[in-house]
């Protein structure tokens, strides 16, 4: 847990931010509070996310009724989690994000195909919200920050449920303000055609599992059940732990680096996360392709660049100097 004189630190810098409507770049907050949304887009959220809810529960509740599920629809669970849960650790977060390192064209947009097919929005709205993350974390005008005003368990609850799913609500999606937090992503053409046909992205990301399934274990109840673990479920795990970082890696945890909000890391976010749950380490040094800096902080993520650069497919990889980590350090 983060300890309460940070808290009570980042509360009243808090206050303090509020009281000039600046956030920590100076830019007005008042100007980055997003429109309500319009319905059309809250419905769609809706259905991103209860419908791999609900998938989850059915496939559930098929578990427990015909005793388990067989091999192939549990390789596609975690092979599908895999690809495009690296699609968006190191694709989306590390690459696009951060230019935690440079890559070829080609593999660039391989990671980028898998990360959208996470359905966890297009690549450019993706890391603009990020950007804007990083720009007010756990000030106002941070998406999805879990420190609410006030205090006790309830408001702590609040919090927590709003940096998980709340904010998903909160209009940020509408109003990406792609043109201030990601003018570079918009000059790669690539990137635009990514963004604009992303729900082909969404269709092929529920098809390919679906298909493997069917041709693979032969039949349509076979094909359903891969649309059911490797689509659904899938998608509903790669959603929570990748939302996880954003309230949890804001709240439980421990702390290796000062910084000027209340990031954390956490060992299960860092394991399940592929990497992203040491989430100070991230904030203190968001450039770094390394998130684990410790040698005992698994990073999948940063194991896959490793072999990537070792490979000679990724080249300017960005880490902190041992000088800058010794200065940061608690
Ligand atoms: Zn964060
Ligand atoms: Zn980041």
């Amino acid at each position: 847990m983060v300890p309460e004189s940070t808290l009570d630190d980042l509360r009243s810098d808090t206050a303090l931010q509020e009281s000039d409507t600046a956030g920590r770049s100076g830019i007005p907050v008042a100007g980055t509070l997003p429109a309500r949304p319009p319905l059309a887009d809250q419905f769609a959220m809706l259905v991103a996310v209860v419908v791999p809810f609900l998938g989850t529960l059915v496939a559930a509740a098929l578990f427990w009724t015909h005793g388990g599920v067989g091999w192939l629809h549990v390789g596609l669970l975690v092979g599908g989690w895999l690809a495009t849960g690296l699609g968006i650790t190191i694709g989306f977060h590390r690459l696009l994000t951060h230019r935690g390192f440079e890559t070829y064209a080609l593999i660039r947009a391989f990671w980028m195909a898998m990360g959208a097919m996470a359905i966890e929005g297009s690549p450019l709205v993706w890391c603009a919200i990020h950007r804007r993350h990083h720009e007010h974390s756990d000030l106002p005008g941070d998406p999805h920050s879990p420190h609410p005003r006030g205090g006790g368990w309830n408001s702590t609850l609040r919090g927590l449920w709003n940096a998980q799913v709340g904010w998903l609500f909160a209009g940020y999606w509408s109003d990406p303000q792609l043109r201030r937090y990601v003018p570079d992503l918009l000059a790669e053409p690539s990137l635009v055609w990514v963004d604009r046909y992303y729900y082909l992205f969404v269709l092929i990301s529920l098809a390919i599992p679906t298909a493997i399934a069917g041709l693979v274990g032969g039949g349509v109840n076979a094909a359903l059940m891969g649309l059911l673990w490797g689509g659904l479920v899938r998608v509903f795990l790669t959603h929570h732990i990748t939302w996880s970082i954003n309230s949890i890696c804001h709240v439980y945890g421990s702390r290796m680096f000062r910084t000027a909000d209340g990031s954390t890391n956490n060992a299960l976010c860092g394991i399940l996360g592929l990497g992203e749950g040491w989430h100070n380490n991230h904030h203190a040094f968001p450039t770094s392709a390394r998130h684990g800096l410790a040698w005992w902080q698994f990073d999948a993520s940063w194991l896959v660049i490793r072999l990537m650069q070792a490979c000679r497919l990724a080249w300017d990889v960005k880490l902190p100097s041992p000088k800058a980590i010794a200065a940061r350090r608690i």
